[in-house]
């Protein structure tokens, strides 16, 4: 992915609100959106500023040229599929007119200041209709971590450093942000207990984690090679893999995560896109000591950019701190760019065997952890296991998340040179469990 105009950082938008703002000009994520507590369709729409440009009314005001009509009419459509099948130069194009047209002195400004929404006054539905779920493990920080829990002498499992571990997910109880769930009920078994109960999750967990849309899908039986990878990837978004982890420790022998996973899992509303996230890509490489690996996953491209320069940090916000009127607070801060595999390889690696990947199809990075303590994605990390709580400076502690709770997922993209760019937020509150 090469920079271009689109990128610069002289580039200003006549939306005031544009200027240092997660949604700046150089942004331009999508999503799909409609007037909050209305019965309008949902349509797609691109962040700026404080707002969403209306695709669709901006077309219709004539804002983008005839030649990208075909390709504007997808983005009537209450999901992105359609658009995102479409391929690159399609995105691409749509990019370029977007950010010509929402530049300082451009001509469409009139008519496209009328096809603007307040985001505070929109809400949002997934962007895609995600048919597919995959979650990898791709920190090997993070795996580290939760091995030694379980295996204190051998933490890495030995397949981990040749093959981009995942699990299928559940589609079905993805969310997008400003949701709620129950907290989940399931077989729980105490190390010295004979059997399991059926109970309510007593160790429920976030993990902080990348989305991955994937774009144009391959035939089955067709393999991706790592360097056509990134052409099948729409844009990358904020994850949270909520996770119960007495559950999951019942159950996960010997197929993996099962109800420990399935029961809710929340996206953000916008997907930056592969294009927008070019100034932040960085070199992947894997340390000298390590198995390098197999060709399909190793190419020049992925070792000189493969990796992505993201910030993933997540937030608490407990009952008793709305009450007293204070903000989220930070638990972890960590970076993609850490990532033991990339964006390519997962692409690669997971129709390697020809499984065809479809437009709209969502993986998750994996628990993305850093090897200190203050940037570890989960709560199993941070407490290890729960054997100790968190402190919150109003004195709270914290082993797993209670009741009310409500969690944010938030990420950005800074580098010289460049305008910073936002990702929005992943935020959800916990429910008691309904009862049995
Ligand atoms: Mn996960």
């Amino acid at each position: 992915m090469t920079l271009n105009q689109t990128h610069d950082l002289s580039l200003k938008s006549w939306l005031a609100s544009a200027d240092n703002s997660a949604f700046p000009i150089q942004n331009l994520p999508f999503g799909i959106f409609r007037r909050k507590d209305s019965n309008e369709a949902f349509r797609g729409g691109v962040a700026i500023g404080d707002s969403i440009v209306d695709l669709k009314a901006a077309h219709k005001a004539g804002v983008f040229s005839m030649a990208l009509t075909p390709v504007l009419k997808t983005l009537y459509e209450p999901q992105l599929n359609t658009f995102m099948a479409l391929g690159s130069s399609a995105w691409s194009k749509v990019r370029a007119e977007l950010s010509a047209a929402l530049s300082e002195g451009a001509s469409q400004q009139a008519m496209l200041e009328s096809c603007l929404i307040q985001q505070d006054k929109a809400e949002y539905a997934l962007p895609a209709r995600i048919g597919d779920y995959t979650d990898f493990y791709s920190s090997i920080h993070h795996a580290t971590n939760v091995g030694k829990l379980f295996r204190p002498d051998n933490p890495l499992l030995p397949n981990y450093q040749w093959v981009p571990i995942g699990y299928h997910g559940r589609s079905s109880s993805i969310k997008v942000d400003g949701h709620s769930f129950h907290r989940p009920v399931g077989q729980l078994k105490a190390p010295d207990a004979d059997a399991p109960v059926l109970a309510a999750c007593k160790r429920l967990d976030y993990e902080l984690e990348v989305g991955i849309y994937i774009g144009k899908g391959n035939d089955l039986g067709q393999a991706i090679s790592i360097d056509q990878a990134e052409d099948h990837v729409f844009g990358l978004s904020l994850l949270n893999d909520w996770s119960a982890r007495d559950i999951q420790a019942w159950e996960y022998q010997p197929l993996g995560p099962f109800l420990s996973k399935s029961f809710a899992s929340t996206v953000s509303p916008w997907i930056v896109t592969m294009e927008a996230l070019a100034p932040f890509r960085s070199q992947w490489h894997r340390p000298a000591d390590h198995p390098q690996p197999l060709a399909y996953l190793d190419s020049d491209v992925l070792r000189d950019q493969g990796a992505v320069d993201m910030q993933l940090e997540v937030s608490i916000q407990t009952p008793k701190m709305k009450e007293q009127g204070r903000d989220a607070e930070r638990l972890a801060l960590s970076n993609f760019k850490e990532s033991y595999w990339t964006v390519s390889q997962m692409v690669a690696h997971h129709s390697v065997n020809g499984c065809n990947l479809q437009a709209g199809d969502l993986f998750g990075s994996g628990t993305q952890s850093g090897t200190s303590k203050d940037s570890v994605g989960a709560l199993l990390e941070a407490t290890e296991g729960g054997k100790h709580s968190v402190t919150l400076s109003n004195g709270e502690q914290r082993t797993f998340l209670e009741d009310g709770d409500t969690i944010t997922l938030q990420g950005w993209c800074e580098r010289d040179g460049f305008a910073k760019i936002g990702f929005g937020q992943a935020s959800a509150t916990i429910l008691p469990a309904i009862s049995q």
